[in-house]
């Protein structure tokens, strides 16, 4: 019972501390959040006085749609945090809840330990009190029989010495049971005493868990209130972000019409990309790489025609151009970069309008492997999206090449082709530089027909990409 009890003490505690240490933690996550957010609230003031600057103007403008762009990052950051301070509190709920199950059961076994200790210390009453009681009758009837105030004088009224000796022997015997009796009487006093300190403790634990169980349970109400104000605000914002990226799709759709440079919708989202970024990672570990090998031998071939001397000097490729990546224009027809690299915030590419016109070649820029040649068809029943080009999301029908030859610095290089209206190249297949893959087209997450044209150094995933520009002719 002692050790249960201890047990249950200990879990007491642990929780306690857990918590105060949850709360601790909880702290300076909470301080960030407020001055990030206050940093957000300060930010799209100023973009939506910008907004409306501009509308005044009458400027539907790429400034406009830039200026909203802008916008939805703030907008889907706010959201963003909005639903890591939703997660927190949801976290916080659940670790009410099990505290809460947890001290009810605690609750329970120490209400039932402390009816067992009652029950115990009832059982210890009774038996003391008979003890007790045995030991007054015995006692009294001693002093009765002789009438003595003390058993010296029981002794001392003796007549001879036979009579005293006789008398002696029966008052060591009497008071060797009543001293029996009497340590019988201290024990069970004590195990009393015991009994009841250890009920006054359960006591105090119930107590406890129950003033913990009180606050738990009001904490859990304003948790959960907190929540569902956290998730309202979550579904309003989104419904923001969703009008407001609308708003952007139709006045970029307006704009790119008119000066037929077409490029795509601003909306794709971190979700989609991460999911792209693993197809990627995923295609590339598909392939082996050969590329580094056929860069050794041939530097071990060109060591061995060398001329054996002494002196060690380093020999440059004959050609460079032949040894290095050396792309050429991906869309020859169309050399024009209507939007380039990080023009909009997440654009990893550039893009090449083809003037309002699908089907002309998409060219390999530079020899490779065929890392993905894939389709990514719109889900029309979970899709999102207000623009899906030809029943396509995203990148559209598109392709990724792997190249065979690395950067100067010895890194590899991918260039990726979208928005294609077909393809012509398999996955897994080799092609050389300049062979016609595709034909562009404006699949996909696409405004118009336009080739979306991305290089990415050194790893497949989005993180790796650079702007194509720096490797074009
Ligand atoms: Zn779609
Ligand atoms: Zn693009």
């Amino acid at each position: 019972m002692k050790n249960n009890g201890r047990k249950i003490i200990s879990i007491i505690l642990s929780i306690c501390m857990f918590s105060s240490v949850f709360s601790y933690a909880s702290v300076p996550n909470v301080t960030a959040q407020a001055s990030e957010r206050e940093e957000l609230e300060q930010k799209l003031e100023e973009i939506n006085n910008k907004l409306d600057s501009l509308k005044k103007e009458k400027s539907e403008t790429q400034e406009y749609i830039n200026a909203l762009d802008e916008k939805l990052v703030y907008l889907r950051n706010e959201y963003e945090l909005t639903q890591a301070e939703a997660k927190n509190t949801t976290a916080q709920v659940e670790k009410l809840e099990n505290s809460i199950e947890e001290n009810t059961v605690t609750l329970a076994n120490t209400k039932e330990e402390i009816n067992t200790l009652q029950v115990n210390e009832q059982q210890l009453r009774t038996e003391f009190d008979s003890t007790y009681e045995d030991y007054c009758k015995r006692i009294r009837a001693l002093y009765v029989s002789g009438n003595f105030s003390s058993t010296l004088e029981f002794i001392l009224d003796s007549d001879g010495i036979y009579d005293f000796l006789t008398k002696l022997e029966m008052v060591a015997s009497v008071t060797r049971r009543d001293s029996r009796l009497l340590k019988k009487v201290q024990k069970e006093c004590e195990e009393i005493v015991a009994t009841r300190n250890e009920l006054k403790q359960k006591e105090q634990d119930l107590t406890k868990t129950q003033s913990i169980l009180q606050s738990d349970t009001a904490n859990l109400k304003v948790q959960k209130v907190n929540l569902a104000e956290k998730e309202k605000e979550m579904q309003k914002k989104s419904e923001t972000i969703e009008s407001q990226q609308q708003e952007a799709n139709a006045l970029l759709l307006k704009i790119n019409n008119e000066t037929q440079h077409f490029g795509e919708f601003h909306d794709m989202t971190q979700a989609e990309i991460d999911a792209l970024d693993r197809e990627f990672e995923e295609a590339d570990k598909k392939y082996p790489v050969t590329t580094t090998t056929t860069t050794t031998t041939q530097k071990h071939e060109s060591d061995n025609t060398k001329p054996n001397t002494t002196t060690t000097t380093t020999t440059k490729p004959a050609n460079p151009g032949s040894s290095y990546i050396n792309l050429t224009w991906p869309c020859p027809s169309h050399k024009y970069i209507n939007c380039g690299f990080g023009d909009y915030y997440g654009h990893t590419g550039c893009d090449f309008s083809t003037g309002g016109k699908t089907g002309y070649d998409v060219v390999a820029a530079d020899s490779g492997i065929v890392m993905i040649s894939r389709d990514i068809t719109c889900n029309r029943s979970t899709c999102k999206k207000s623009y899906h080009g030809g029943g396509y999301c995203s990148y559209g029908r598109y392709i990724v090449i792997r190249h065979d030859k690395l950067t100067k610095d010895g890194k590899m290089v991918y260039t990726l082709y979208a928005h294609n209206s077909q393809r012509y190249v398999s996955e897994g297949e080799h092609v050389s530089k300049g062979e016609v893959i595709a034909a562009s087209g404006s699949t996909g997450n696409s405004t118009g027909p336009h080739l979306h044209f991305e290089v990415r150094v050194g790893g497949s995933t989005s993180s790796y990409a650079v702007d194509p520009e720096r490797y074009l002719p």
